[in-house]
């Protein structure tokens, strides 16, 4: 061998270990599925929230050797510094924030998908798993009703599909960086802050922002908006844009999609949708009663990691218009050459910024196929049922004074003490229950005002978690109390 062959075989033989062989890969897989069933079977002790228990030295100063480390003592590392301190979304517990999902199923998808690293960016590289993502994304049309030649991305999440919305809607409206600041947007103040995010990003900033009047259920006042639009007309501007939402995160609030879509219709604005929390909740017919006319906007967003409780990173975006979509996304590299003939449908990587990317279908595929729809459309019912069963419940504990209705799945409540300040009272009532650790809640303001905040969509609550939840909030709002009347007396 001359010296070049002597250390290409010498470097083959280190890089040989990238791959491993059956009885190694047995040996890493076999502990590795040990950890995750203890983790699920554990998850009911598990605590909802704990505090940075290390200083997380073992992860922030711990070199990258030379040399291979076990899987073994890896585990561990990931079980103490990952996967115990902070938030535990895996839980039945979870019932702040939007909760996460993390289907079973899912992992399978995502670990064929990885093994086999599919490239699901164009047709040209993979027709099937680029298939198998466009008919997906055709299932989420026919659930809110848009016709077959919408075109769709399976994005990272809600935000970046806010992202393409937009894009697409500022391309479709032709709106210049002339036309900028005459060309003013309307949303509510409940309009989840990724579309403040995405007008940003996508060179919107200066268009004025109308943010319309809500009535008492935090909904969009439609006749304001045509009000404020009617304004803007006739002082010259030109109004392009309305966001709604179908589900708002604060409250769960559906704004009034029929009138709306109306409204947009009749002076030519573009209907964005963020149903990034609500959307899937079409699936069960009282989620589909809540949610008529979603099909009257111009672009959608639905996340599967939100109501088809999938693992964190898979949003989807639906815009009616192909061509906006294309106009703002398609990019035609001479290096990709080889992929131009292909064309049978869509590539991912023309209707988004992404060019490489993961193969996101088969993590929705495989749990839709594997469990069929009845057990989705149960639980989205379930989760409705549950958080009307709390509402209910709530209101009739002496003292808690509860917000509007849940539309969805998210209650809003609070404590009224007796004496002292209410917004500390609930902050406090908050932390107790987080420090208790067997539910997570969150908090918000609503009109300046302290408010909790239960959201209920982790696909493992029932029940007997929201019983948990409401004795845990009675006797700890007693406690609170009577420990202040204590401090009042002394
Ligand atoms: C969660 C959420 C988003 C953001 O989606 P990500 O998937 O977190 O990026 C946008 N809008 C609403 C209404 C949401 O609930």
């Amino acid at each position: 061998m001359n010296p070049l062959e002597t250390r290409i075989r010498s470097l083959e033989a280190v890089a040989r270990r990238l791959d491993p062989q059956p009885a190694e890969r047995a040996a890493l897989v076999d502990p590795v599925v040990a950890y995750a069933n203890r983790f699920l079977d554990g998850l009911v002790t598990r605590p909802m929230f704990v505090g940075p228990s290390t200083d997380g030295a073992a992860l922030r100063d711990a070199p990258f050797d030379e040399a291979p480390v076990l899987i073994d003592d890896l585990l561990r590392t990931i079980d103490a510094e990952v996967d115990t301190p902070g938030l535990n979304p895996a839980s039945a517990g979870h019932l702040g924030y939007i909760p996460g999902g993390g289907l079973f199923h899912s992992a399978l998808g995502d670990f064929l998908a990885d093994v086999t690293n599919r490239y699901a960016g164009v047709f040209f590289a993979s027709p099937g798993a680029v298939r198998m993502e466009n008919r997906l994304l055709r299932w989420m049309g026919d659930l809110v009703g848009y016709p077959p030649a919408a075109v769709g991305n399976l994005t990272s999440g809600g935000s970046l599909g806010n992202l393409i919305g937009i894009v697409s809607a500022r391309d479709a409206k032709g709106i210049s960086s002339k036309a900028i600041d005459r060309s003013p947007i309307y949303l509510t103040h409940h309009a989840h802050h990724s579309l403040d995010k995405a007008i940003r990003i996508a060179g919107l900033g200066e268009c004025p922002v109308r943010h319309v009047p809500m009535d008492t259920g935090y909904r969009m006042d439609a006749a304001a908006l045509d009000r404020l639009v009617a304004t803007d007309i006739a002082a010259g501007l030109r109004p392009w844009l309305v966001i709604a939402s179908a589900g708002s995160t604060d409250i769960g609030a559906i704004d009034p999609m029929p009138a709306i879509g109306d409204i947009a219709a009749r002076h030519g604005l573009w209907f964005h949708l963020d149903a990034a929390y609500g959307g899937f909740f079409a699936l069960c017919d009282e989620g589909r009663r809540l949610l008529r006319g979603m099909d009257r906007s111009d672009s959608i967003v639905m996340d599967p990691h939100k109501g088809l409780f999938l693992p964190y990173g898979t949003g989807a975006v639906l815009v009616k218009d192909r061509n906006a979509v294309l106009h703002a996304h398609r990019y035609h590299a001479h290096y990709m050459q080889d992929a131009r003939d292909a064309r049978e449908e869509d590539s991912p990587a023309d209707l988004s910024p992404e060019l490489s990317k993961p193969f996101r279908g088969l993590r929705v595929w495989l749990p839709l196929k594997l469990c069929g729809l009845a057990p989705f459309r149960a639980a989205l019912e379930e989760k409705l049922l549950l958080a009307r069963y709390f509402q209910d419940a709530m209101g009739r504990i002496p003292g808690f004074e509860v917000g509007p209705d849940p539309e969805l799945s998210v209650c809003t409540f609070r404590y009224v003490p007796q004496h002292g300040d209410a917004d500390a009272f609930n902050e406090r009532l908050v932390r107790r229950i987080r420090d208790d650790g067997r539910v997570f809640l969150s908090s918000t303001q609503v009109d300046g005002r302290f408010i909790i905040r239960l959201a209920v969509l982790a696909f493992r609550t029932h029940l007997e978690t929201i019983d948990l939840t409401i004795d845990l909030l009675r006797r700890t709002a007693l406690e609170l109390e009577s420990g202040q009347q204590g401090e009042i007396r002394a």
